[in-house]
């Protein structure tokens, strides 16, 4: 009996864990708490944000700024408080190349919410690590994973943070192929959308994926976005092209 009983609940555990993984994998999660959020603007000119979460990373991210300074754009970096720790030379080159930088907590948790207490610190002590390396106060905040409650968008307003999510995911966590991230970004673009990449991240651990194609998808992204007459711009940047 309670070898069954254990069965069962290990099925129920399993297939909860698929279940999400399938849904992050094929739905965007962030779509379901973009209330109250920053996560596309109305725009009459043809604008849109790169965004690239969880660096830095010393291999990755100074390839991504190698191509954006090749294409002649800036973007946002939401950073782990726990990799400019520890890369602070490459979170300083991000700031010294004029791309923003946003808070996307001290070490990127999978939890589904923190406890007043727990936001406080993780959004505090990553923003005391990036300002070391960086000298930038943050005050855009990225949840991990875009788990997030309506409390926790409440707080991080008290504690003076725009929570920033995205309106296009180049799923760059989970695709292989760089014609396939951009053709699929080319697809939906729309003026004033915040596009998601990652210059660091793994699919299980905070660091140690490839982003190889995340490298390449960029200049050719780009390239195709200008030729439509599209301009690059960081999230503060964006929020001046809003419609009111
Ligand atoms: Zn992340």
């Amino acid at each position: 009996m309670i070898k069954k009983i254990t069965l069962i609940m290990f099925l129920i555990a399993f297939f909860f864990a698929l279940g999400l993984v399938l849904f992050t994998v094929f739905f965007d999660q962030a779509v379901i708490v973009r209330k109250n959020t920053l996560y596309h603007i109305r725009a009459n000119e043809k604008v849109v944000a790169l965004t690239f979460d969880d660096g830095p990373s010393p291999v990755w991210t100074p390839r991504i700024l190698d191509a954006l300074k090749a294409s002649g754009v800036k973007a946002t970096f939401f950073m782990l408080g726990m990799h400019a720790r520890e890369y602070p030379q490459v979170a300083r080159r991000v700031a010294e190349e004029g791309h923003e930088i946003g808070n996307h907590t001290f070490d990127h948790h999978g939890l589904f919410y923190y406890t007043p207490e727990e936001l406080a610190k993780e959004v505090g002590d990553a923003e005391n690590a990036i300002f070391s390396a960086t000298g930038v106060k943050t005050k855009y905040f990225r949840p991990p994973k875009a788990w997030i409650t309506s409390r926790e968008k409440k707080q991080l307003i008290n504690m003076g943070y725009k929570t920033v999510l995205w309106s296009l995911n180049s799923k760059d966590w989970v695709t292989f192929d760089d014609r396939y991230i951009v053709n699929y970004l080319l697809r939906h673009v729309q003026p004033g959308d915040i596009i998601l990449f990652h210059d660091s991240g793994g699919v299980f651990r905070p660091e140690g994926g490839n982003r190889k194609e995340t490298v390449k998808s960029i200049s050719r992204l780009v390239e195709k976005l200008k030729e439509r007459g599209y301009r690059f711009v960081t999230i503060s940047q964006l929020l001046e092209f809003q419609v009111k």
